[in-house]
């Protein structure tokens, strides 16, 4: 009686792992898609990278005759960065600021590959393990805690 109950168990048991290794790889096989495509996107980054953000602020000048007195605010570029630790920002010019956009957005581009690549090897690790979970065996010998 207790033969045929542990039997069942262990079958459940071994249709669970099957059922868990196979989600696992093929979770591991959309990995292996899109971890080309991360890496891709980080080679195909070309020219001079900044390592700042720029955003886009609206103010007033102060002069009381001015457009932006009557609502019309300034657009105000700005640039931001850290050196030493020590944040730093300035404006940009009109004539800049296609190239600061350029140079700026390569960075964030590479540094979002990164940020994507280093998750997808975090799932892929975590799917391994997972893989490893279901398709472990005790190793043989003198190992207490066996099922009786
Ligand atoms: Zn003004």
């Amino acid at each position: 009686m207790l033969d045929i109950w542990y039997e069942i168990h262990y079958m459940a048991y071994k249709m669970t792992s099957r059922t868990n290794a196979s989600e696992a790889r093929q979770a591991l096989r959309q990995l292996a898609l899109k971890l080309p495509q991360v890496l891709q996107a980080a080679m195909s980054v070309r020219g001079e990278v900044m390592a700042a953000s720029l955003s886009k602020t609206q103010k007033t000048c102060g002069k009381p005759n001015c457009k932006c007195a009557r609502g019309q605010k300034h657009v105000v570029y700005q640039l931001s960065w850290t050196e030493n630790g020590k944040r730093h920002s300035a404006h940009i010019k009109a004539g800049e600021l296609n190239e600061i956009r350029a140079v700026v957005g390569r960075y964030r581009r590479l540094r979002q590959c990164r940020a994507e690549l280093l998750k997808t090897a975090s799932e892929g690790a975590a799917l391994i393990d997972a893989l490893i979970d279901a398709l472990i065996v005790a190793a043989p010998g003198k190992t207490s805690g066996s099922k009786s």
